[in-house]
């Protein structure tokens, strides 16, 4: 019984862990490779990342229990392309994103990395491969120094504060006292929201990953705010493939591909203008959106997709 319950313990645990974003998903990952089911092949080979080309082939998942989560899902996600998702609460974006670091197999199809399904390789090598940039940016109890170097320890000086610069942090650290060796986290000195969410792209331009994901922070920012946040994405991806789960559409309207989830499926995929003019439920979105636009925080929320 012991060995029955505990994969479940396991997940129940992560989700409230999720629900309460007090986890990164990046941590989460390495938590859930206790779960068995999510084990590496005997002799696993390493990823080999070229251009960074993922493509979903006829992926099906549910939760236990569950409707299906994501269904018959297939698309191609272009080599250093950026492609938006969206769609209603519940519409399997999340999903869709987890599968993709692993944290759980399809229930039927595939998912491949430059040709390589990504559960015949090591985790190790996938996860490498991989940068998140999540909603909620978790900080430890550290310098903040420490905190970016997370991004990929052993980096030189001049790589983390390259990155401080390029996800538009070099003022804000050059404002304090102590710069980088500012102690920041629950005791330290409490960053902002916009401030921890470029703590997560520094983190990830160090790491320097083929593919980046980004999970939009569902917070409302202030606009100057989220203008630097934007840049500092919009740096962050540059030259790799990314992958953009919007909550707000305004967001990922400059992708190259945009792909709208509804329950599971595949509903519309196109550019900004492709989607606007097909008028559909992407169209539908983007006008309830726009009709909102004066970004009062409590309507941002309640937009929440
Ligand atoms: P989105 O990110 O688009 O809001 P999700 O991928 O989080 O959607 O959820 C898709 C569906 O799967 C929803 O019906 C949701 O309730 C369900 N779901 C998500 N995570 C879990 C889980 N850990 N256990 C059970 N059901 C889940
Ligand atoms: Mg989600």
């Amino acid at each position: 019984l012991m060995n029955v319950y505990q994969p479940l313990n396991i997940l129940g645990w992560a989700y409230r862990e999720i629900k309460q974003a007090t986890v990164d998903l990046e941590r989460l990952f390495q938590m859930l490779r206790l779960r068995p089911e999510v084990a590496d092949i005997p002799d696993a080979p390493a990823l080999e990342v070229s251009g960074a080309e993922v493509r979903y082939e006829d992926v099906s998942f549910s939760h236990e229990g569950r409707e299906r989560s994501v269904a018959d899902l297939s698309l191609t996600i272009e080599p250093g392309s950026f492609v938006g998702f969206c769609g209603p609460s519940g519409a399997g974006k999340s999903t869709l994103l987890r599968l993709l670091y692993r944290f759980f197999d399809p229930d039927s199809g595939r998912i491949l990395i430059d040709g390589q399904d990504i559960s015949r390789v090591s985790q190790v090598s996938l996860r490498d491969a991989l940068g998140l940039v999540p909603q909620e940016v978790v900080l430890f109890n550290d310098t903040l120094w420490e905190n970016v170097l997370y991004g990929r320890p052993g980096a030189t000086e001049a790589d983390v504060m390259d990155a401080i610069e390029r996800a538009r942090l070099k003022s804000f650290v050059d404002g304090l006292p102590a710069g980088m060796q500012t102690r920041v986290g629950e005791r330290g000195l409490r960053l902002s929201g916009g401030e921890k969410q470029r703590v997560g792209v520094a983190r990830a331009i160090l790491k320097n990953p083929p593919i980046l994901i980004l999970d939009e922070a569902t917070s409302a920012l202030d606009s100057h705010t989220e203008a630097e946040v934007q840049a500092a994405l919009a740096e962050a991806a540059r030259g790799r493939t990314t992958i953009a789960v919007a909550h707000r559409l305004s967001t990922i309207a400059g992708a190259d591909q945009i792909h709208v989830l509804e329950e599971g499926a595949l509903v519309e995929s196109g550019r900004h203008e492709e989607l606007l003019a097909a008028g559909g439920l992407y169209a539908s979105m983007w006008r309830r959106q726009a009709d909102q636009s004066d970004t009062a925080p409590a309507r941002v929320r309640a937009l929440k997709v």
